[in-house]
């Protein structure tokens, strides 16, 4: 008897996101996940995990609304920016019925999600800048419950047209949530749009404590929105989403302390990615490398060089994104430490076609 026919149609024909981790390589050099390349201890502080955490754990989100200058009922705590992403689409859409759209290049999450539970999803390219295809997003939202936006953009490192985005916010207003990923605003904090929430009921924000705060295995997210949203979304979230340790170590990273360290690991990362960008301008391997204000730089290499497999017999990981729309021969390169990005940059220029 074969199981695999008993499961749904849709898990069948599922191809699972390829995170870092599955797709693996080997090496002392891993720059494909965007993680911070340092580690921090932490030092429990509690002990009773003999009983169950609160779902929304108190400090901890209050800690966060202030960090996001939100008010506290506006914060819903979950397991990485992923499991918001999931939670939007288990609240508000009905397979068979409501769609989500998205533009692509971009993070691969929102898709894999869509087709987990069933649901169809649209896609609307991005402009040859990188920027939203207005008109064409309102020509095919009906039936659209969610649109996701990710500013600053992974893969590809720009912020979007806050403009755009509020045209997008007016066009939708009372049909169809904008989600608004901004993993990575905490490098370029003038690109968020939480301030906006006053003024639309319908937007959302995912957050996560996976980029900037150095904190990719402690599975911390959040969903920022307005009450109405956050109830809707604790009604599908799991009874006991995060651990006692992972509470408590996300208490510390966001102590006024905590948020002074990532201040400094910002400022580093930005030194290391101004001298990658200068670097890699050198390269004879390299095209293009476009314009990042976040931990990862997209690069367009010369094909005849085979950068990606080359770097990874080296042991030097990175992330191929070749197969995304537009992005044929481009690489995305997570900003490490200034030795690794040194390291980096020597392969690179070893490199003959
Ligand atoms: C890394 C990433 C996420 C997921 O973050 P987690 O909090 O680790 O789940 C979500 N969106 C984007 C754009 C990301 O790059």
């Amino acid at each position: 008897m074969s199981i695999f026919k008993l499961a749904r149609a849709n898990v069948r024909t599922l191809e699972p996101y390829q995170s870092a981790r599955r797709i693996g390589g080997k090496g002392s050099i891993l720059l494909n996940a965007n993680e911070y390349p340092q580690q921090k201890l932490y030092m429990l502080r509690s002990s009773n995990i003999n009983r169950y955490p609160d779902c929304q754990p108190k400090e901890m989100i209050n800690r966060y609304a202030a960090y996001a200058a939100v008010q506290p009922n506006q914060v819903l705590a979950c397991r990485g920016a992923d499991e918001g992403i999931e939670l939007m689409i288990r609240a508000f859409c009905e397979p068979g019925k409501d769609a989500i759209l998205f533009c692509p290049p971009t993070y691969g999450m929102y898709s894999v999600s869509a087709e987990t539970f069933g649901i169809e999803y649209r896609t609307v390219p991005m402009l040859d800048n990188w920027q939203l295809n207005i008109n064409e997003i309102f020509a095919k939202l009906n039936g659209v419950k969610l649109i996701y936006i990710c500013s600053p953009n992974n893969p590809t490192g720009n912020i979007l047209n806050k403009h755009d985005t509020r045209k997008l916010l007016d066009m939708t207003y009372g049909k169809t949530l904008l989600v608004a990923d901004e993993a990575y605003v905490d490098f370029y904090p003038t690109a968020s749009i939480t301030s906006w929430l006053k003024d639309y009921p319908h937007l959302v924000i995912l957050r996560t404590l996976s980029k900037a705060f150095a904190l990719a295995g402690l599975r911390c997210g959040f969903t920022i929105a307005n009450v109405d949203v956050i109830q809707l979304l604790l009604k599908v979230i799991t009874p006991y989403p995060l651990s006692l340790p992972v509470a408590d170590i996300a208490e510390q990273a966001l102590s006024d302390e905590g948020i002074r360290q990532t201040s400094k690991r910002i400022a580093n990362i930005k030194a290391n990615r101004d001298f990658l960008m200068h670097e890699l301008a050198f390269c004879p391997c390299v095209r293009l490398v476009f314009p990042s204000v976040s931990n990862y730089l997209l690069v367009h290499f010369d094909p005849a060089y085979g950068v990606f497999k080359n770097l990874w017999n080296q042991g030097i990981i990175l992330r191929d994104q070749s197969k995304q729309t537009g992005l044929a021969d481009c690489i995305r390169i997570t900003v490490g430490t200034s030795l690794e990005c040194k390291s980096l940059i020597a392969a690179l220029k070893a490199l003959r076609c």
